[in-house]
């Protein structure tokens, strides 16, 4: 997915208190999305949760695009034309319908519902997302990993993975990512992450063995899900600090209800991000941007699309500032 950037917006505080008097339930901010256009001549509309003012990051994971379900009969569904990635990994996961993804490595694969796509930018690479004349509707995430400084560079990769679902009293788990409920994902990180998948049934409710050196968020795709003290709505992310080691999970709807759980050790370096780069300084971001812009060998060429690559947007005036997040 190409971002085109708009402005943050709200978090409002969840659960009984601050956490400084009780430490039975932990502490859950609510951090609510904005819809974002995402371009195009037929535009798309995505809700987004990461980065905005109050949380730059997640453990690695520093952005955070939920669509859907989209009427790709009314809107013309997802075409996003060849554009470039750096510093950061793409991972894509759908709910439901389908997705031709083509790559600059030569990668030609579809992403489907419970399956991981895994793309790796390092130094550069490029790719074309375009939903597929078999999609009615189309609903998932788009999500990026930061990767930290030492393997920024890495080499161009592209993982597929379908986990293999746990279930639970009434609750089902696709770990794409990390371990979660005794079960891990084979598939390589930079740094310390976690991704899953959580379907609950109506009124279900689990309580799950966390990481303590983890911090979390939970996605809610449909259905109202009580995290520890904490009710979040469709599309809220709930943030959980590091410190916890069981977190629960109650579907108070009378339907089923459906989350993303993502999770990962913080993140401390401080990014640049701009357009579809994360770098370490305005300067890495306009070399990124001229590599782009001049067709350079660093993000190589997408065959198989068709139609023109996305051109960058203009650099800001300004010197792009780094992010990080507060200590708090
Ligand atoms: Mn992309």
């Amino acid at each position: 997915m190409s971002n085109i950037e708009a402005e943050p917006v709200e978090s409002r505080r969840g659960g009984l208190g601050d956490g400084g008097r009780s430490t039975q339930a932990p502490r859950v901010d609510v951090l609510s999305p904005r819809d974002v256009p995402l371009g195009g001549p037929r535009a798309m509309t995505v809700r987004r949760t990461l980065p905005q003012r109050a949380r730059t990051l997640i453990g690695a994971w520093c952005f955070a695009d939920h669509y859907g379900p989209d009427d790709v009969g009314e809107t013309g569904g997802m075409d996003v034309a060849p554009h470039p990635h750096t510093g950061l990994q793409t991972v894509s996961w759908l709910f439901s319908g389908e997705i031709e993804h083509r790559d600059s490595l030569g990668n030609h694969a579809f992403v489907r519902p419970g399956e991981l796509n895994l793309m790796t930018g390092g130094y550069g690479i490029s790719h074309s997302e375009v939903s597929t004349p078999r999609t009615t509707l189309l609903h998932g995430v788009q999500l990026w990993v930061a990767l930290p400084d030492e393997h920024r560079h890495a080499e161009r990769d592209f993982q597929h993975y379908v986990p293999v679902p746990v279930r639970i009293d009434g609750v089902e788990i696709r770990v794409f990512l990390g371990s979660l409920a005794g079960v891990v994902s084979p598939v390589r990180t930079f740094t310390p992450l976690l991704g899953a998948e959580i379907i609950l049934e109506p009124r279900a409710a689990i309580t799950l063995t966390m990481d303590s050196g983890f911090e979390h968020g939970l996605l809610v795709d449909h259905g109202d899900v009580r995290i520890a003290d904490t009710l979040l709505r469709p599309s809220e992310l709930g943030y959980v600090h590091t410190g916890i080691n069981t977190l629960t999970l109650t579907n108070e709807s009378e339907g089923e209800a459906r989350a993303v759980l993502l999770g990962g050790t913080p993140f401390e370096e401080e990014i640049v991000m701009w357009w579809n780069f994360i770098g370490r300084s305005h300067d890495d971001i306009v070399r990124a941007r001229e590599d782009w812009q001049s067709s350079s060998d660093r993000f190589g060429t997408v065959e198989g699309y068709a139609g023109e690559r996305l051109p960058a947007p203009a650099l800001p005036n300004a010197t792009i500032a780094p992010r990080r997040n507060s200590r708090r």
